[in-house]
């Protein structure tokens, strides 16, 4: 299983919930004003506990709204509990190395340890794409 982390700590906003609260259930839009539904991942380490399940993480390097470095408690939690910490890279580092390795080495600086994994945000895809990815060392054979 895998989860992609689109937004920053705080979350896109309680507009940008109300905007879809039809995607969410009633006990979530009545504890809104106290919780942010967006901040869940110790939620989603809690679930995999019960379960023993590891997943991995895709974590962006540029938030609309906050930086990445809101996310490193998050970061660490997931890898001290074994999880896999991966980039979800702009979609405009598909087609430009540089980017790539400079998201690369800002997700780096966090975790503390060679990133080797990536899911594009959108899923974007150039079809330099593949030879990028290896040489940022964001993919094995
Ligand atoms: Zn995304």
């Amino acid at each position: 299983m895998s989860h992609d982390v689109d937004w920053s700590f705080n979350g896109p906003g309680r507009n940008h919930i109300l905007a879809r609260k039809d995607r969410c259930e009633e006990d979530t839009l009545r504890k809104l004003e106290r919780e942010n539904p967006y901040n869940n991942i110790h939620d989603y380490i809690a679930i995999e506990e019960d379960l023993g399940l590891r997943s991995t993480f895709f974590f962006r390097t540029n938030y609309e709204n906050g930086r990445l470095i809101e996310h490193e408690d998050d970061i660490q939690a997931l890898l001290n509990g074994g999880r896999e910490v991966g980039l979800h890279c702009n979609p405009f580092s598909v087609d430009n190395f540089d980017s790539m390795r400079q998201e690369k080495k800002g997700l780096e600086s966090i975790t503390k340890k060679t990133v080797k994994a990536n899911r594009s945000h959108h899923l974007a895809f150039s079809e330099r794409l593949p030879s990028i990815s290896e040489l940022s060392h964001l993919c094995e054979y």
